[in-house]
Parts: structure tokens; C-alpha cells; sequence
């Protein structure tokens, strides 16, 4: 029997990581099974106990069980610790070693794929969910000059600033100004078509504008975005570039991800 991966999620049918994972098996010649996984909502342990018993070799987690994933964990690598929150899971008899690669995702997507450096830059992070803390330390390690953290409810941007060294400025949203370099929308306001209450002084032409969400149309976010100049991205590079570093954390290769994510964007 092949190695097999499953994705853990609630709902998972919408998975687009089956393909993106055979993809980067077939280019690499590598013999591996991944399908989707769905959990029960009060069963995330017992699913990830049954897949590990029966030689699972590793999973990825989705939506809403980063942070259960986080505290089944024997072992965790310190983005999954800056994250509190894990998304690839790696079996290892009764071990169960988390790493997020989200953040890693994201900085690929950022510095490979659209070509803009982080090191020097202004950044604005939006959001202070799982995603937004897994985003932080892999920015912080490519030096941007200023790193800022805006949400919706303050308490929570300062109590995740406040679990770096680095000085992350936390600010209201009217608030902001601008441009800043980079503006990363980490909240789930795009999933309900809904805009962070963003000022529009925080874009500028040089801004590149990434929304983490992904789908057929240009979110709100990345439509004023544009509409103020700025460049827009979607997320759909950083899932491909997460899912390549799941890879990497699984097998010790790391698939190239151009070809990959240009057959997404076809539709293939
Ligand atoms: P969480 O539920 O952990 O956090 C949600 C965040 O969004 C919170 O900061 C919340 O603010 C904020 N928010 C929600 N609705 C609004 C709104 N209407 N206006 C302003 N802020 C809002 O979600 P995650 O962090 O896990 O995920 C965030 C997004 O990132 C999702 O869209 C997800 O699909 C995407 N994502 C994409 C990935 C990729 O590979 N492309 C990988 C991981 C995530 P508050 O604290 O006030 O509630």
C-alpha cells in the first residue's frame, strides 16, 4: 500500500488539496495517497487516532480544527507555537508532531510568486484569527521596517502583538493611514462578502494588496484595493504554497508550485 495523507476538516468536499497533493506527487514520481478526511465536529481527536492506527502517515487541517489539531500535539515546531494553531500533521507511532505552514504559504506567495520583497517594507496585517497569528513570525523573519496588526476587536490584535519581541504597532481601523507596502487581509470578512472598514489612504499604487481568501471572483477586499490603486492578489498562491511546504515537511522535497498553481487558476 501507497503512504497515505488525508485532509482533516468540517466541511473538507470543497478541498482543493487532493489535487494540488497528487499534482506535486506526479511531478516528483512519488507513489502517495491524499483524499479528504471529514470529521465530526465533537471528533477531531478520535478521527486523527483512528487515521494514525491505521498507518496514516501525516494530514493537513482545516477549518475548525487548527486549534484542536494544535492541542493533540506531542511535538511542535516554533511557528506552530507562534501560530497556536497547526495544520499539517505528521504520524510517528503513539507521536503526533504540528507545524503550521500558512505563514510560510503566504511569504512564498508574497516573495515568489508575486515578486515583492518583505525586507524593508510596511506591512498592515488585518485580522487576529489563527491565520493572521501564523502569518507574524514568517514576516517578522523576512525584516519588514514596520509590522501592524488592525482587527475588528482590539483585545485580541493586542494580545497577539503581544506574544512577539518585535514591536508590532496595533491600531484602530480609523486609525490607519498610509500606503503601506503590503496589506495582508487576514480576516474571514471576504467568506460573507463582507470589507474590513478599511480607510482607502492605506493603498497606494506601490501596495500590494493580498486577500488569504480564494474563489471565482475578485473579493470586496481586492476590489477596493484595486479601485485605489493598489495590485490585488488572492490566496489561492499561499494554499498551493502551503500545501508545498507539507510537502516538504512530509517527504524532505519540495515540489515546484508554478505549474500547480496555474492549473488551478484554469480550473484543471
Ligand atoms: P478566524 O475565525 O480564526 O479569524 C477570523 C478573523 O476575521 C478575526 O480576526 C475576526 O475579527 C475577523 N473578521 C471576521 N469577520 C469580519 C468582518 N466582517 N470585518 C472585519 N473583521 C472580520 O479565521 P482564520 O484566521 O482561520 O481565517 C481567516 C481567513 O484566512 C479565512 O478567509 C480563511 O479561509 C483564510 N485562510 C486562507 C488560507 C490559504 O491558504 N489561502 C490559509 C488559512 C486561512 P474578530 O477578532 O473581531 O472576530
Amino acid at each position: 500500500m501507497h503512504d497515505f495523507y488525508r485532509v482533516i476538516g468540517n466541511p473538507v468536499g470543497h478541498s482543493k488539496s487532493p489535487a494540488i497533493h497528487a499534482a506535486f506527487a506526479r511531478q516528483l514520481g512519488i507513489e502517495l495517497e491524499y483524499a479528504t478526511c471529514l470529521a465530526p465536529l465533537d471528533g477531531f481527536a478520535g478521527t486523527v487516532a483512528a487515521l494514525a492506527a491505521a498507518g496514516c502517515k501525516g494530514a493537513n487541517v482545516t477549518v475548525p480544527f487548527k486549534i484542536a489539531a494544535f492541542d493533540l500535539c506531542t511535538r511542535l515546531t516554533a511557528r506552530a507555537q507562534a501560530a497556536g494553531a497547526v495544520n499539517t500533521l505528521s504520524f510517528d507511532g503513539a507521536a503526533i508532531a504540528g507545524d503550521n505552514t500558512d505563514g510560510a504559504g503566504l511569504v512564498a506567495d508574497i516573495v515568489g510568486n508575486a515578486g515583492v520583497t518583505i525586507a524593508g517594507k510596511r506591512v498592515l496585517l488585518v485580522g487576529a484569527g489563527g491565520a493572521a497569528r501564523g502569518a507574524i513570525l514568517p514576516l517578522l523573519e523576512q525584516g519588514p521596517a514596520a509590522l501592524t496588526l488592525v482587527n475588528r476587536t482590539a483585545a485580541s490584535a493586542h494580545a497577539v502583538a503581544a506574544q512577539f519581541d518585535f514591536p508590532i504597532a496595533v491600531r484602530q481601523f480609523e486609525a490607519l493611514d498610509g500606503p503601506f507596502d503590503i496589506v495582508i487581509n487576514a480576516t474571514s470578512a471576504s467568506l460573507t462578502g463582507a470589507l474590513p472598514p478599511l480607510p482607502a489612504a492605506v493603498f497606494g499604487a506601490g501596495t500590494l494588496a493580498l486577500d488569504m481568501m480564494y474563489g471565482a471572483a475578485p473579493t470586496p477586499f481586492m476590489a477596493f484595493a484595486t479601485g485605489h490603486g493598489a495590485s490585488a492578489r488572492d490566496g489561492l498562491g499561499m494554499l498551493v504554497e502551503q500545501a508545498a511546504e507539507a510537502f516538504h515537511v512530509w517527504r524532505g522535497v519540495r515540489p515546484a508550485t508554478a505549474a500547480v498553481l496555474a492549473q488551478l487558476r484554469a480550473g484543471a
